[in-house]
């Protein structure tokens, strides 16, 4: 078992937040990834002549602002308390591990917490693991999940991302088989082939992570996060550059005060000013264990989490300004890489509004393949669509402001 030792101290953050957040302009042009695109279309039938416009949404859902939060290492508190947490269900009790860590919660039961696709369906919080396939198993004591707990959690739409097989951060280690033999793991495991790597953090050579982050953008991951790069805050109002992406990555833990929740707070606080900004952005954290023990010191207690992660929902959620798109990286970069690169035209006549989108060549090992597009009408609608390839909803009949398409 290796512990990690890496900590981004809080004075980077501040100046990565401070740069990145007005800076996210000066990009190269993205290359064309269409080889042969595709077009799909619907019809729009107002109830009035006046003229519409319709554009793809900065965020799924026209969301203001996306989050993506990443439990690093697959401890297994994810499982005992997160995912029952966010998705509902029954949060452990007290769990006391192989280590002699509580990763257990507090026993209750948590009917979920939600943000809404702006149609009225609740949708629940979602994570991203970042694991390691040589420490899942299945012993009683274990601290690390298993693959049918992680299983699970990735079949309730929580994203897994490449963490290296053993987290090997040492002097000696081969980076490239790292990638590698995890990449064959989660696909041997879980059936898929995963596409954004999490560089391990700990002791190491010096700028070892410059060589993980190599490997894994040579060997077909789309995006690698590490101790720098770009973020933790973007801009998404305009076109992004994601090909081959590194994130500099930020993480929210507890302190040693287990009397109040000042240290969430404080957190709480940084959300909020990226919130207020009045362009739609995208801001990506982690941590480690979410159970009852502060983990390695690198994790939020459970109480630490269940506060944060609660007052999230009630404030941006269903329950409050439902401006958060609570979705996991590699949901997000998909969502971003599409709308990037689709292109959306439409004739109208009168009260009729032919929509066409021409769809570029997308990677097959993408998981989402969603477009949201916001519509300007002072008119209620109603969308038409007898394509078996896409499944689009809209609240035409209220707001008359979205349009959702899932293709399939
Ligand atoms: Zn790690």
């Amino acid at each position: 078992m290796k512990k990690p030792q890496t900590r981004i101290k809080a004075f980077l953050f501040t100046a990565f937040f401070l740069t990145t957040i007005f800076s996210f302009a000066n990009h190269s042009e993205i290359k064309s990834d269409s080889v042969k695109s595709t077009i799909i279309s619907f019809k729009i039938k107002l109830k009035s002549n006046e003229k519409i416009t319709i554009k793809p949404s900065s965020l799924k859902f026209n969301k203001h602002f996306a989050y993506s939060f990443t439990l690093d290492d697959g401890y297994r508190s994810a499982y005992l308390t997160a995912f029952p947490l966010l998705n509902g269900g029954k949060i452990s009790a007290s769990n006391n591990n192989e280590w002699k860590i509580d990763q257990g919660g507090d026993g209750t039961n948590s009917s979920g917490l939600f943000y809404s696709d702006g149609l009225g369906n609740k949708i629940p919080f979602k994570l991203g693991l970042a694991i390691n396939g040589a420490s899942l198993n299945n012993s009683p004591k274990r601290g690390h999940l298993s693959w049918a707990e992680t299983k699970e959690m990735y079949n309730a739409g929580w994203d897994i991302l490449n963490h290296g097989f053993h987290h090997a951060t040492k002097h000696g280690t081969n980076y490239l088989t790292e990638v590698t033999e995890n990449t064959t793991s989660i696909k041997q495991n879980l059936g898929f082939t995963i596409s954004h790597f999490v560089v391990p953090g700990g002791d190491g050579d010096e700028k070892y992570y410059l060589e993980y982050e190599k490997d894994a953008l040579d060997k077909g991951h789309f995006s690698v996060a590490s101790y720098y790069g770009k973020g933790p805050v973007y801009k998404v109002n305009s076109k992004m550059d994601l090909d081959k992406l590194i994130s500099a990555r930020t993480f929210v833990q507890s302190s040693k005060d287990t009397t109040s929740f000042k240290t969430m707070d404080k957190f709480l606080k940084t959300i909020d000013s990226i919130v207020k900004q009045p362009d739609p952005v995208w801001f990506n954290e982690f941590t480690h264990g979410t159970g009852n023990t502060n983990l390695w010191n690198l994790s939020m207690r459970f109480p630490d989490f269940k506060y944060y992660m609660t007052t999230i929902a009630n404030k941006y959620g269903v329950k409050g300004s439902d401006s958060v798109w609570m979705a996991p990286w590699q949901e997000v970069y998909e969502y971003l890489w599409l709308r990037d690169r689709i292109k959306v035209s439409y004739e109208q006549i009168n009260n009729n509004v032919t929509v066409k989108i021409e769809l570029p060549k997308i990677p097959e090992n993408f998981r989402h393949r969603a477009i949201s597009l916001k519509v300007e009408t002072p008119s209620k609608f109603e969308t038409e669509s007898n394509s078996s390839e896409l499944k689009i909803s809209s609240d035409g009949k209220t707001k008359h402001s979205l349009i959702n398409i899932q293709l399939k």
